[in-house]
């Protein structure tokens, strides 16, 4: 969810702030901005819509030759998007520069007190208050630093913010509390960017800054404070793992369709030297550390928002039924509020494809006194939530840069699928069974891939109702739930998912011909129930799409389509049926005409609340 780029170093800042902005495009935005410093003064570009369009502003006022300059793109939270509201924003006299990401809670309270000293402002955003607050405090204190670090001092929510004083061009200022940052280390520069997409292309080495660090960044050197303990603190750079081969699009038309069709990779890349079914063991290295603690643990509360809770509500199936321990599933939204007892003998297991979900990490801070075992499945290397777990799992899916999640949903699943088998220590008969399949799955996913022709038919032929329900049993549940919102997402198709045991308590009322359902009805115990449900949806007159396996007779009879998957075990079905899912939403919203990798109002990782 937006994004900041900065460079400090030998030239051609503004053209690495720019190429560093596009690269962030993926996490959804509306309006962006960049400043440098030209002769003690600064010189801003702002536009609403596309960086493309900065980009032909910036070229026009030849700009290239300044050493620094800061970037961002901004998802709206304070505001509408507009010229205006874009960031840089400044004090009064343009002499300080800030870039925000995230919320300023108390900017009501701030900008009440700045304006009754006589700041004036220009811009509805509570970002605003920040270049004044620090103009403010620089007259008291005997640098800039010291009023940055004061200004920081005061703000209250989530951010990550740099700043600059045109009288001070050789220094950058940063400084962040729950939102992504990251400071790239060369040769006589350095970069700073939300995520490292911006960065690898430039370096490997990085250093991420932790809650409450203050980082005053030169071209040779960066000298990192902790506000909260008053601490000077030493980081080394760390190596970037990172592929850039696989952050590009290559043939594929869209990142969305990319990364469904990586689906057999993102599952192998997830097993791999973890399943060995010859040596009969699962081995999750994330969590060797925490053995010992998970023999002691009785209860699992999985938190997590969006697509990751749907995987974590698949997970919970999972691990009830592998190895035998409650599971709860809470929204990250919900949990961080909540006042419930929690014992040390519960683990809390985060999930979040990028590390960074904000809801998501206030979760984990909210255990943080409890002592309890923190764990998480995350997919970006590194990220904030990687850092401040006890233990984890990563999905090594590579990134995943389509808004609406895919592969990483994907990832998720065959992580929390070999968590259940690694608790379960062998002691349940899927045991065997599951690894093998889980080694069978990605070319069972290609199968898929040959009848995408098909799914296409049938997304065209549904793709003009305005509602859509979804409905599974057991494993297919959650699934109903993904599915309704993968479409949603991407297609503004009203959609929504539910239980099918739950049709006769209230949904059936809103079946009529103009209301189709997509069932799933895949092979196993319950499949004779779901039937019987889409039967009574046929009975008044609902059209129905459903999933089912290879093989199977009794579901056409019924539906009025049918879509296969390969005959697979019951708690790896998730895995295909996501995938038809995620296609036939893929191909609705490309019938329609949508812009499937930024949907409308979304942004891919929320750093806000
Ligand atoms: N809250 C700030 C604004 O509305 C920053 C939003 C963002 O993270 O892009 O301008």
């Amino acid at each position: 969810m937006c994004g900041i780029v900065g460079y400090i170093g030998k030239t051609k800042a503004v053209d690495f702030v720019v190429d560093g902005l596009q690269s962030l495009e993926y996490r959804g935005y509306d309006s962006a901005g960049v400043s440098t410093i030209i002769d003690g003064q600064a010189v801003t570009t702002k536009q609403v819509g596309r960086v493309d369009a900065l980009r032909v502003e910036l070229e026009s006022l030849s700009i290239n030759k300044t050493a620094v300059a800061v970037g961002h793109t901004r998802w709206a939270t304070h505001g509408i998007p507009s010229v205006n509201n874009a960031h840089p924003h400044f004090n009064s006299d343009k002499t300080i520069f800030v870039v925000h990401n995230g919320i300023i809670e108390n900017y009501q309270e701030l900008r009440t007190m700045l304006q009754s000293k006589g700041y004036s402002f220009v811009s509805e955003t509570d970002t605003e208050v920040i270049p004044h607050l620090i103009d403010l405090n620089l007259k008291t204190e005997k640098s800039f630093q010291k009023a940055f670090e004061k200004t920081i001092e005061e703000l209250d929510g989530a951010y990550a913010i740099s700043a600059l004083h045109v009288s001070e061009p050789d220094s950058l200022y940063v400084a962040r509390l729950s939102s992504p940052l990251v400071i790239g280390v060369g040769d006589g520069e350095h970069f700073l960017a939300s995520d490292a997409t911006a960065i690898m292309d430039r370096t490997k080495k990085v250093i991420y800054l932790d809650d409450y660090e203050v980082a005053h960044i030169t071209p040779d050197g960066l000298k990192i404070h902790n506000i909260r303990d008053a601490v000077q603190v030493q980081k080394e750079a760390e190596l970037l793992d990172y592929d850039a081969e696989k952050a590009a699009l290559g043939d594929y038309p869209n990142f969305m369709l990319k990364e469904i069709h990586e689906a057999p990779q993102t599952i192998q890349s997830a097993i791999r030297g973890r399943i060995k079914p010859e040596a009969n063991t699962v081995k999750l290295g994330g969590l060797d550390n925490v053995m010992e603690q998970l023999q002691f643990i009785d209860r699992i509360v999985i938190v997590a928002c969006g697509t990751s809770y749907y995987a974590g509500l698949v997970g919970e199936y999972l691990i009830e039924e592998i190895a035998g321990i409650p599971v709860e599933v809470q929204l990250a939204s919900e949990f961080k509020y909540r006042n419930e007892p929690f014992s040390r003998s519960t683990a809390l297991l985060a999930i979040s494809q990028s590390g960074e979900t904000a809801d998501t990490i206030a979760a984990l801070k909210k255990v943080e006194s409890y002592g309890v075992l923190r764990l998480g499945i995350v997919n970006a290397v590194g990220s904030t939530i990687a850092r401040m777990t006890d233990a984890g799992v990563y999905c090594h899916a590579g990134p995943e840069q389509s808004v609406a999640s895919t592969k990483a949903f994907i990832a998720q699943v065959t992580v929390l699928t070999e968590i259940a088998l690694n608790l379960s220590e062998g002691r349940t008969p899927l045991y065997k069974p599951l690894m093998k399949e889980l080694q069978a799955l990605p070319d069972k996913v290609k199968q898929i891939f040959e009848s995408d022709g098909d799914i296409e038919k049938l997304a065209h032929k549904y793709k003009d109702y305005v509602d859509f329900l979804f409905i599974g049993r057991k494993y297919g549940y959650p699934c109903a739930l993904e599915g309704a919102l993968k479409l949603k997402e991407i297609s503004y198709i009203h959609a929504e998912g539910y239980s099918a045991g739950e049709m006769k308590h209230g949904p059936l009322a809103m079946i009529d011909k103009q209301f189709p359902t997509f069932a799933i009805a895949t092979d196993g115990e319950l499949l004779e129930k779901t039937v019987s449900n889409i039967e009574e949806i046929r009975a008044r007159k609902g059209k129905v799409v459903a999933i089912a396996t290879q093989g199977n007779k009794s579901v056409a009879k019924v539906a009025g389509d049918v879509i296969y998957i390969p005959e697979t075990l019951e708690q790896t079905q998730p895995l295909l049926i996501a995938i038809v899912m995620q296609l036939f939403s893929y191909h609705v919203a490309m019938a329609k005409g949508h812009n499937v990798d930024r949907p409308r109002n979304l942004a891919k990782s929320v750093t806000v609340e």
